[in-house]
């Protein structure tokens, strides 16, 4: 992302209780990317992710700092409709543009909370609006409005009087209102600086942020996507808001590495020649298998520990296989009582140990 002036946010509230941010340096020479998009607001930050998520390249071009325009110091109201309400829409431009407004507001609304949730943005989110009406011809407008939005599937609005009413605002001024509990208010400035980190952490994904050596690592049959990834980058530190160094980082995909896994697990033979052979029949003993194993290899006792559950069965006959002395087998009976029974795979004899 590159802007030309910092030029600090506008004073209110929203900025003086912004979120830290990096400075970011203005584009100097030239740069390539698939899509440039002009203006770091709620619509430029948002689009950006959009591409960047498909895989695309993107930079932002801003010309005062993210948030700077009205993305940065409105109301932060979440409200499902529009300045013309559904029935004016209606009546302008059918029924068929007006349902498409009213499931763009709703898929607006989604947007803003997936992409809260997935990239963790503190922007201070609340459910929830409420429209109170002063006397009785403002309450026909909202009981109006409800069955105006239902229409256009809005199945989250509640029409509040008396004692319900005086449960969201304590005042004898309002005679009702009209809750949406699908609306909310947050801390716009927050939001967009959120999107606009959550962007520039894309763009790292997509390898445009180093400057030397890029590798990827493979397994050898070639089967897997890439193992693990990475490269040099000189400039990174100084673009998150670090001091200026150089580095060579990687991250590994764990989705590659749980199947790579898995399928040499199921094609590799327990450790022929181990004294012991450790199982166990569910998730909750691994927890005291792999106690028990290290117990085991801490006496000097060649021990192959499961990698995975397994049944009873397949247990002592993989441990057969493998030519083991003993295997012991945890199960939930076991960890009940505190022992576990040793089978000696020679003899068939049997013993138990404490866990
Ligand atoms: C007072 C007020 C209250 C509002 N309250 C609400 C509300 O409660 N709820 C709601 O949903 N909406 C509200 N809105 C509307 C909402 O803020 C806007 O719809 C939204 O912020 C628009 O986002 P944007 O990215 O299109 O524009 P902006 O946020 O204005 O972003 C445009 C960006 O482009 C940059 N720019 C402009 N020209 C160039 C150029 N040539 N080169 C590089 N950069 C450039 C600007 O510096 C700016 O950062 C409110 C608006 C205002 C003004």
């Amino acid at each position: 992302m590159s802007t030309s002036a910092n030029a600090e946010h506008v004073a209110s509230y929203y900025a003086a209780t912004a979120n830290p941010s990096p400075e970011r340096t203005a584009l100097a020479g030239d740069i390539e990317c698939d899509v440039c998009v002009v203006g770091a607001g709620f619509t430029g930050i948002s689009a950006a992710l959009h591409l960047a998520e498909q895989g695309m390249q993107v930079v932002v071009l801003e010309a005062a700092r993210v948030g700077f325009g009205a993305s940065g110091r409105n109301g932060g109201q979440i409200v499902n409709s529009y300045s013309r309400d559904m029935d004016v829409i209606e009546a302008k431009y059918g029924s068929e543009t007006a349902r498409a407004l009213g499931d763009m507001a709703f898929e607006g609304n989604r947007i803003i909370r997936e992409r809260i949730a997935q990239y963790a943005i503190p922007c201070d989110l609340k459910d929830g609006n409420l429209f109170a009406a002063c006397n009785a011809k403002q309450m026909q407008g909202l009981i109006e409005h409800k069955t105006l939005w239902e229409r256009y599937g809005h199945h989250e609005l509640e029409l509040l009087e008396g004692p319900a009413l005086k449960r969201e605002v304590n005042s004898e001024r309002y005679v009702g209102a009209l809750v949406d509990h699908s609306g909310g208010h947050l801390h716009p400035l927050n939001l967009v600086l959120g999107e606009a980190a959550a962007f520039d952490i894309s763009v790292v994904r997509g390898l445009a942020y180093y400057t030397g050596i890029v590798f990827e690592a493979f397994d050898r049959a070639g089967k897997f996507r890439a193992i693990f990834g990475g490269g040099r980058y000189d400039n990174l530190l100084a673009q998150v808001g670090g001091r200026p160094a150089s580095g060579v980082g990687l991250g590994f995909g764990d989705v590659v590495i749980a199947e790579l896994l898995a399928e040499r697990v199921a094609a590799t033979p327990a450790a022929d020649g181990a004294d012991m052979h450790v199982g166990f029949m569910d998730e909750a003993q691994r927890l005291a298998a792999l106690r028990f194993a290290a117990g085991l290899r801490g006496d000097g006792i060649r021990t192959d520990m499961a990698l995975r559950p397994e049944k009873a069965k397949a247990f002592f006959a993989r441990a057969d296989r493998a030519d083991a002395r003993e295997a012991a087998y945890i199960g939930p009976d076991d960890l009940a009582g505190g022992t576990v029974r040793i089978k000696n795979m020679r003899t068939r004899e049997e013993r138990r140990l404490p866990l």
